[in-house]
């Protein structure tokens, strides 16, 4: 054990029990929240770093605090890398996470009343694209569109939509849908009426990043927004990318508008990320991202289970819990952490139940894609959900399956856990 490590277990024995516990949890159990992921022991490594103690309100060369010759290069970087790997003209990398960093950008575009035509939440969009509970939901006026069958989108309807609302902005992005979007029809319902594109893919950031699903950038987009911390495998974080000639919009409107002191230990682990995001083993990393979930939905469908839009085309999938066991979005969750498979409940297309209790579960591969497993694994991995979730009183099913969970993750040791 270093001495830091040392250090925090004589201080503060509840903490050190509580990030050691955290610790064995993710090396016994497979995570399958697909938001979620195992990041680099070089970003671990800049996250517990001095950078944490600086403050660096403002921007490189115009800072209200000095010191900045070591946080001026971390951001210039930062900034950099960001717009190489995504084909950006202008990066903003302070956002402390994916929620302030749509606010940001809203709040650079538009007025408070505006409207927004984004993707209806039950059908995958995000609180922030104006969920009633969300403050954003309250300041802008959004309007939802909704899937047809399979998941495709309707353009006709989305064109009709935004003729009726004249939205400000046209918003693609989502949190659930298990598929890719064409961004060129999205993009010319926004040139239809007068908005600007503005893409949220910070569940798919990573894989877009590594060029395997579609960027947003090549349909002319305006602004696209992207968490640093899921498929992208960073530091928590957010990055708002956008066009010149917005740039100093989006970057008055994170600082000062929205924000004080960025986290510069956090934007030095974002420009980890964006270096190794850049190598060929990241781009080999997405395409199994990808063949994992492949693997995983097809050995569902094979067991019978309904999925939500009936597959996926990125990392992530919805199982209709209600329609394939009778049971509830939780129970099904319940039934998945007693294995030691962590998933998260998650509401269906216009679903009749409440949010805690919904009809679905979500899953995706992202993180057990990180530690080295494969298609023979989901496969596996697939078969055992399947019998969890159709006898989930079966308490001697559950032990039995959660050992086998565990004997498994043994062979896949968790980047920056030092195993025993
Ligand atoms: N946008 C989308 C599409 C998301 O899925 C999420 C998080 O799940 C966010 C924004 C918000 O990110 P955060 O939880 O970091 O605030």
């Amino acid at each position: 054990m270093d001495a830091d490590r040392q250090a925090l277990r004589t201080y503060d024995p509840d903490i050190f029990a509580e990030i050691a516990g955290e610790e064995t949890r993710q090396v016994d159990g497979v995570e399958m929240i697909p938001s979620e992921n195992y990041t680099y022991p070089e970003v671990l490594a800049a996250l517990g770093s001095v950078l944490t103690n600086k403050y660096s309100e403002g921007y490189p060369g115009r800072r209200y605090y000095g010191g900045q010759e070591h946080t001026d290069a971390v951001e210039r970087l930062a900034r950099e890398r960001a717009c190489r790997l995504f084909g950006a003209e202008h990066a903003n990398v302070q956002p402390l996470s994916g929620s302030p960093m749509n606010q940001a950008a809203y709040f650079a575009v538009m007025q408070p009343g505006d409207t927004v035509l984004a993707m209806d939440l039950s059908h995958g969009g995000h609180l922030t694209h104006g969920a009633p509970v969300s403050h954003m939901g309250k300041v802008f006026n959004f309007v939802r569109y909704k899937t047809a069958q399979g998941g495709a989108i309707d353009f006709d309807h989305v064109m009709k939509l935004a003729k009726q609302v004249r939205p400000k902005v046209v918003l693609a992005g989502y949190s659930s849908y298990p598929r890719d979007y064409d961004y060129t029809g999205f993009r010319k319902v926004a040139d239809e009426v007068g908005a600007l594109a503005m893409a949220d893919i910070a569940h798919i950031g990573g894989l877009v990043a590594a060029g395997v699903m579609r960027n947003p950038f090549d349909a002319g987009f305006d602004i696209v927004t992207t968490t640093t911390h899921k498929t992208l495998r960073g530091p928590r974080g957010g990055l708002i990318l956008c066009r010149k000639d917005l740039a100093k919009a989006i970057d008055a409107s994170v600082f000062p508008g929205l924000q004080g002191g960025p986290h510069m230990n956090n934007v030095a682990g974002a420009a980890i990320t964006f270096r190794k995001a850049a190598e060929p083993e990241f781009r080999a990393y997405a395409e199994q991202v990808l063949a994992n979930a492949k693997a995983l939905a097809a050995t569902l469908l094979d067991e019978g289970v309904s999925l939500v839009t009936g597959g996926t085309d990125n990392h992530m999938m919805v199982i209709d819990a209600v329609a394939s066991f009778g049971i509830d979005g939780r129970a099904a969750e319940e039934a998945l952490d007693r294995i030691g498979i962590a998933t998260n409940k998650q509401v269906i297309p216009d679903d009749p139940r409440p949010p805690l209790r919904p009809s679905g579960v979500r899953l995706g591969t992202p993180a057990c894609t990180t530690r080295g497993m494969g298609e023979g694994e989901m496969r596996r991995l697939g078969g055992w959900m399947a019998q969890a979730l159709r006898a989930p009183q079966d308490t001697a099913l559950a032990e039995r399956l959660r050992g086998e969970v565990r004997a498994l993750c043994r062979g896949f040791p968790v980047p920056g856990v030092a195993h025993a």
